[in-house]
């Protein structure tokens, strides 16, 4: 057990994502004990993927030997629509889940209690308490994956809306007639700066005869195409690749844009796995665009920073929830 710690004052940390669970064992003073990852699995249905939450954590604290006993919570972010009070996950296109009750199925298998939260608002917690050791009292996260996430800090607190689902930022529409976004519209800054959109822009240039150093190093179908084999693209001189790129930069600029005009925040934290593997090329440029919007006079003294904490936002954040939840309640 770790020193200083008692029976019963460890969180895990369970990020839930469309393809993979991520589970983080943390002390009280959330440092990292141990973590596990398993598949989703999520075309088997919600109960088998729950099962598979519940495996993750309990394997995770068993490689920390330790016994799910001693845990005072267990947090989960999970993607998508979610009412924090009865923990139930309203919609999730990435899962296929409607009307999931998350923390009532995760809470009957581990017999621990359960907070869930979106992954964004959930990273957002995470790198607020850690990273920024909660001291701006105005912040926006921007996560930049597969999707893209956020969450909105106001006076301190996480801003969750009148219906809860404040945050949804990837969504905001930043070309009107733009590609279309898996929410069924077009435009939204996830459909012109994920990762997603990235890999599908550099592939369909690709099929249309396109030269990009990524056949080279992949083959002609970009098989197992990562950020990381981009970063590496443009630093061996692949223009294409770094265009590619520098527009996505562009729009995230764009964002954040309109976040300062609107919330006028004094902290913008970028993260994710596009950011961790490609800050160095696209940070200047986020930046650069970010002052060109913004309202003359209005970007003064705001910092627009890359995340340190990078891919383990998600259990962090989540184990953040758990320990907030416990405080709540002693
Ligand atoms: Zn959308």
């Amino acid at each position: 057990m770790a020193e200083g710690a008692t029976k019963g004052d460890f969180y895990v940390g369970v990020d839930l994502g469309g393809t993979k669970i991520l589970a983080g064992v943390f002390d009280p003073q959330l440092n990292c004990l141990g973590r596990n990852k398993i598949s989703t699995k999520s075309e088997r249905g919600a109960d088998e993927v729950i099962d598979r939450i519940a495996r993750c954590v309990r394997d995770a604290v068993d490689e920390c030997d330790l016994d799910v006993k001693q845990l005072r919570g267990v947090g989960v972010g999970a993607p998508g629509a979610i009412d924090v009070s009865s923990g139930r996950v309203i919609f999730a296109p990435n899962l296929q889940w409607q009307n999931v009750p998350l923390k009532k199925m995760l809470e009957k298998d581990l017999d621990v209690p359960v907070s869930i939260e979106n992954d964004g608002n959930s990273a957002m917690l995470g790198v607020y308490e850690t990273e920024l050791q909660s001291k701006p009292r105005h912040v926006i996260g921007i996560f930049i994956g597969t999707g893209i996430g956020g969450g909105i800090i106001v006076d301190g607190k996480l801003y969750s809306g009148y219906n809860g689902t404040a945050g949804e930022i990837g969504h905001m529409v930043i070309e009107v007639g733009g590609p279309k976004c898996n929410c069924g519209n077009q435009g939204c800054f996830e459909a012109l700066a994920s990762r997603t959109a990235i890999f599908r822009k550099i592939t369909a240039a690709v099929k249309d005869g396109q030269k990009t150093l990524l056949t080279d190093m992949l083959g002609p179908e970009l098989n197992d195409l990562r950020s990381g084999d981009l970063r590496k693209a443009i630093r061996k001189g692949d223009s294409f690749v770094e265009k590619v790129v520098e527009e996505a930069a562009e729009y995230t600029g764009i964002a954040v844009a309109n976040f300062i005009n609107i919330f006028n925040p004094q902290t913008i934290v970028l993260g994710g796995g596009v950011i961790d593997a490609l800050g160095d090329e696209m940070m200047a440029i986020i930046v650069e665009t970010a002052e060109d919007y913004a309202m003359s006079g209005t970007s003064k003294g705001i910092e627009i920073v890359a995340s340190k904490t990078g891919d383990d936002a998600g259990i962090i954040g989540a184990a953040v929830l758990a320990r907030r939840a416990a405080k709540e309640k002693s």
